[in-house]
């Protein structure tokens, strides 16, 4: 996981977004609530944080489905 590389070193200019649903969020005073889900969180996540993840989901059950049989 890369999780400390990205997060020491945000870069300027991406979208952030909930790391839940990839949405838009709000501010709290304490910490930041999905506005898709209003699910609370203390980070958001970058666009292609967000998209790499995604990715990456989609990749390992593709994997373990083809180790499955299915
Ligand atoms: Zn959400």
């Amino acid at each position: 996981m890369n999780y400390d590389n990205w997060k020491l070193s945000p870069p300027d200019g991406d979208e952030l977004l909930s790391p839940c649903c990839g949405s838009h969020y709000t501010e709290t005073d304490e910490s930041y609530e999905c506005d898709s889900c209003n699910e609370e969180f203390d980070e958001p996540i970058v666009d292609y944080e967000y998209r790499a993840r995604i990715a990456e989901d989609r990749a390992e059950a593709m994997m373990e489905d083809r180790r499955l049989g299915l």
